[in-house]
């Protein structure tokens, strides 16, 4: 048997990122079992669904590198993988369910339904639908041929019970005492969710499903359906929810949940799928950071676990630290670079990109997130707006600050040649000859050339400032210590 699964996004909202996680399981899944990754669009809910949302889907998947074999927006065997494109098909299969008496024409009001409910609770029989309602068959056939309007329900068995082995979440069982008589075709001939989606996996031959937990007590409806097409009943995986760092469902009270937010924040997309794949995976032995390809070699869909996962952006912003650091220099120049540019609001020419190359592996050891890269570095490409105010206060406003300025002046001047190395040699002999601590006498030093304590190393910032340029802001600084 061939693998195959599919992520049914609803074009209703921006790629989350939980829905990011189903989508990268299920391409691990696939990847992993040589089977295919399919992408549907689930967009039969009109009044919800918008073109831009969708866009922002197939971006971000796109961003995350988690491409698909067939689908939307890419084609297949299948026709179109989106679902308004196949309002067609899924009346037919309503209908042939009608014909075939597996399902029914219902002209059940709202009103009704909740007097129905009631009456069970009251006589405390089962609160499921089970079409008792309806007018009788003739009824039915004139009501409709007078053009009267009717949902489809589908014919729920009973007594009985759907049970299915969820491989996430274990033995699964549902009385369908509790399942209503569902409707899969709503009046006005659009397919509900449950229709549209189980004749999808049914002609597209999904072998797993692998989707939220919300969906879980959808299941057995699915189930049924697919049954009573004849279709074969694919496996199971519900995954976990997400929550928030105080334990309730991730929502947007607990920060950014579109996956658009995490790119503009500057995380790198190798991260994200990295730390999306911690929760609810134990990827390996007390190991965090692994590889897309390293995922889709050890991934098991037993191995996910069945509990809530807590989305920490502390762990997420730690992992894209490690990932930033081992990015290679140039790939690291190539992603900043235009970040460098927009921050100036101009291009750098070649002896600054040269300036950029030679800082990048400084300035990676130092980043979390991509945006603050722009700011490390923009006192080597422009002149300081002014000082850190913090900074000042605490490092200029000291004994020290005026004899360390002048001393690093003059050992500064004093160089033949101007390199990291006699930069070093330089400072270090002012640092003796005046008696000063590394931090009393160098920090003076670095809030004068970039207006803050916070910036990359400070020797070869000054070998990539220059000289005249560091001593014109050392002599700045000095004259506004007065
Ligand atoms: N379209 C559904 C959603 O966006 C998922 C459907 C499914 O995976 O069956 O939540």
């Amino acid at each position: 048997m061939t693998v195959r699964v599919r992520f049914a996004p609803s074009p209703t909202g921006y790629l989350h990122v939980g829905s990011a996680r189903t989508a990268l399981f299920n391409y691990l899944f696939a990847h992993h079992h040589g089977g295919a990754f399919i992408l549907r669009s689930d967009d039969t809910d009109d009044a919800r669904s918008t073109e831009e949302f969708q866009q922002d889907i197939l971006t971000h998947l796109r961003w995350l590198g988690l491409d698909w074999d067939e689908g939307f927006a890419k084609g297949g065997p299948h026709g179109s993988y989106r679902q308004s494109d196949r309002y067609g098909r899924y009346a037919d299969v309503a209908h042939t369910l009608v014909r075939d008496g597996k399902a029914y024409y219902s002209f059940a009001t709202a009103d009704q339904l909740d007097e129905f409910r009631s009456n069970a609770r009251d006589s405390q029989t089962s609160p499921a639908y089970d079409g008792s309602m309806e007018p009788s068959y003739e009824q039915v056939a004139r009501r409709i041929a007078d053009g009267e309007k009717a949902v489809v329900r589908f014919r729920v068995p009973r007594p009985g019970e759907t049970s299915f082995s969820d491989v996430v979440r274990g033995e699964m069982r549902f009385d369908h005492a509790q399942v209503d008589d569902f409707v899969i075709l709503r009046s006005d001939g659009t397919p509900t969710y449950h229709l549209a989606s189980t004749v999808d996996d049914v002609d597209y031959g999904i072998t797993h499903v692998i989707r939220g937990e919300d969906i879980l007590s959808s299941t057995p409806k699915h189930i049924l359906l697919t049954e009573a097409m004849g279709g074969d009943r694919a496996t199971y995986a519900h995954l976990s929810l997400l929550l928030g760092p105080d334990g309730k469902k991730l929502s947007k009270r607990h920060g950014d949940t579109a996956m658009s937010a995490y790119r503009e924040a500057g995380y790198l997309p190798d991260a994200m799928n990295n730390y999306l794949a911690l929760l609810g995976w134990n990827v390996g032995e007390e190991e965090d950071v692994v590889s897309l390809d390293e995922m889709v070699e050890r991934f098991e869909l037993e191995a996910v676990s069945r509990n809530p996962a807590v989305f920490d952006t502390r762990k997420l912003e730690w992992l894209n630290g490690v990932y930033m650091r081992e990015m290679d220099d140039d790939a690291f120049v190539a992603v900043v670079l235009p970040l460098v540019e927009e921050d100036l609001g101009r291009e750098l020419d070649p002896s600054e990109r040269g300036t950029l190359r030679s800082m990048a592996p400084l300035v990676k050891e130092r980043t979390k997130l991509l945006p603050e890269v722009a700011a490390q570095v923009r006192f080597l490409f422009t002149p300081i707006e002014g000082y850190d105010d913090a900074s000042w206060s605490t490092v200029m406003e000291t004994p020290e600050a005026p004899a360390a300025l002048d001393g690093a002046a003059t050992a500064l001047g004093a160089i033949d040649e101007w390199s990291t190395a006699a930069i070093d040699g330089a400072l270090r002999g002012m640092l003796e000859t005046a008696g000063l601590s590394a931090r009393r006498g160098l920090q003076p030093i670095r809030v004068a050339v970039s207006g803050s304590t916070v910036s990359p190393p400070l020797f070869e910032s000054l070998e990539a400032l220059g000289r005249d340029e560091t001593l014109v802001r050392i002599a700045a600084a000095r004259a506004r210590l007065g």
